[in-house]
């Protein structure tokens, strides 16, 4: 009996178009596995290979039997663009692991889609040709994308069916892994899917995108209320403003079984539905000095509820670098107390307090390796509270499950505040990251978070959506988008040309 062959790969990349360019050892320190390095990841229990992936895996075992073909899995979070040569390097593997491994019966990708490379400004969408020009048009080539995939007319047109994540925080990765496994089985069964493709000129703010309520939880209802026994998958992917690129903006990808004029009419549909409910995808920021105020209430009064505040501009999830010292500032010279802020990248401070040990008081210098101009140094008298390894496994959200690695971390105490440091650029949306240095995130007064919106599924223990405040402090991933310096978007874009008008 021969069993169909699926080749498996990952690349998944956030480009933030002005973040510095994401290197081979970025990836490295976050999945970089080929072959059976791959292999023996996805056997163990908390796997660093992505979530898609894993869900697709899990699926198809649970099904007749099949011969997974893992390639190469990439994946490193939210950068700048890759370095293009580490790009061409991956295709290339990728390329041979394939042709190596024909004849394939399908391929699988989980990819993210809103990466560029320093040279090539759609790598998603020529890794999809790529593989398609190796495994010819009749192999299935089934993708998984993120939510904030940046979708272009390429990537499309070289996969059979594109899903994207449907939740904001991701926690249906998993379950999008497996529903691509079924289009892969259904295709398999001789299933040749259509799909219909509306790019709206629309970068909506990031804050703006949750989907448990507001504009993007009623277009995902709108979108899911069209799926039949003809309509697989609606996609709805609300882009990454901040790649900068000239295939920004929202896009709908509607697959049918067989009738591509019927995908095409419901993409339009929704995008229409979308485009008149624009009005509604706005930021609602807090100011600095209003932050810090509430921040000293709640650390003077111990029977007010504590707070969360998103630090949404310094997201390490969207490229941001993690160390921007504005909110960390202001806190120190209004001597708020009770406060616990994280994870700041400084992968100097933390060697220097392994150095110094537990229990050490030292004058702590941050970002005094950092270039970036808005990520100017801070300098305090600290204390080494902690120390830890940096390897956690997230328990919550989106890295449930998954091993995730700091790097050597360190937990300071400044006055009144405590202050989590790493040494790899992650964004705070997991409490292991904090509990792994003995915080208890109960007894903390407020919490302010690196990160835009992935801590909302990580802290919702202890914090409900009325006590999450968003503040607004400049960073590479802020949502106020006239601030931004754009150099790629197509224009005229919503909300940049307010004014505009459209349809598809
Ligand atoms: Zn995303």
């Amino acid at each position: 009996m021969t069993v169909p062959r699926i080749a498996l790969a990952a690349f998944m990349l956030e480009s933030n178009g002005h973040a510095p360019p994401a290197t081979r050892a970025e990836f490295e320190a976050s999945c970089w596995l080929e072959g059976d390095a791959l292999a023996a990841d996805l056997a163990r229990p908390a796997p660093r290979a992505p979530t898609a992936l894993t869900g697709f895996i899990r699926a198809m075992d649970g099904g007749r039997p099949w011969a997974p073909v893992p390639l190469v899995a990439a994946a490193a979070g939210a950068s700048g663009p890759i370095e293009q040569d580490v790009f061409d390097d991956l295709l290339l593997r990728i390329e041979h692991g394939l042709r190596a491994a024909m004849p394939l019966d399908g391929v699988f990708l989980s990819l993210h889609g809103a990466a560029t490379a320093t040279v090539e400004v759609d790598p998603d969408g020529v890794l999809l040709a790529r593989v398609r020009a190796v495994v010819g048009p009749d192999v299935p080539v089934i993708a998984t994308l993120d939510l904030h995939a940046n979708v272009s007319r390429a990537m499309v047109d070289h996969a059979d069916v594109l899903i994207a994540f449907v939740t904001n925080p991701h926690v249906d990765m998993a379950e999008r892994g497996a529903e691509a496994a079924a289009a892969m089985r259904a295709m398999l069964g001789g299933m040749r899917p259509r799909a219909g493709f509306v790019k709206l000129p629309m970068i909506p703010p990031a804050t703006s995108q949750n989907t448990d309520c507001g504009p993007y939880a009623d277009a995902i209802a709108h979108g899911r209320g069209f799926l039949d026994h003809e309509v697989l998958n609606v996609s709805i992917s609300s882009g990454f403003s901040l790649g900068d690129t000239p295939k920004n903006g929202l896009s709908v990808v509607v697959t049918t079984r067989t009738d591509a004029a019927r995908a095409q009419a419901v993409a339009e549909e929704i995008a229409r539905f979308i485009w008149s409910s624009r009005g509604r995808w706005v930021a609602n920021l807090l100011p600095l000095e209003e932050t810090v105020r509430r921040a000293k209430a709640v650390g003077e009064d111990a029977r007010a509820p504590s707070l969360l505040f998103a630090d949404v501009a310094d997201n390490p999830g969207g490229g941001g670098r993690g160390n921007t010292v504005w909110i960390l500032e202001a806190f120190h010279a209004a001597g708020v107390r009770g406060a616990v802020l994280g994870v700041f990248n400084d992968p100097e401070l933390a060697a220097e307090a392994h150095l110094l040990g537990e229990g050490a008081r030292f004058t702590a210098h941050f970002n005094r390796a950092e270039t970036h101009p808005l990520s100017h140094a801070f300098t305090a008298e600290a204390l080494v509270e902690a120390l830890h390894g940096g390897r956690i496994t997230g328990r919550r959200g989106i890295y449930a499950g998954r091993e995730v690695d700091l790097g050597p971390m360190a937990l300071l105490r400044i006055g009144g505040l405590r202050v989590a440091v790493a040494t790899h650029r992650r964004q705070l949306c997991e409490p292991a990251m904090l509990e792994c240095l003995g915080v208890d995130l109960g007894a903390a007064r407020s919490l302010v978070v690196k990160s835009r919106g992935h801590f909302r599924a990580g802290f919702d223990e202890a914090f409900t959506p009325d006590r999450i405040l968003e503040v607004d402090v400049p960073g590479l991933t802020t949502v106020v988008l006239q601030r931004v310096p754009w150099r790629q978007v197509p224009r005229p874009i919503w909300p940049l040309d307010a004014a505009m008008e459209w349809a598809p």
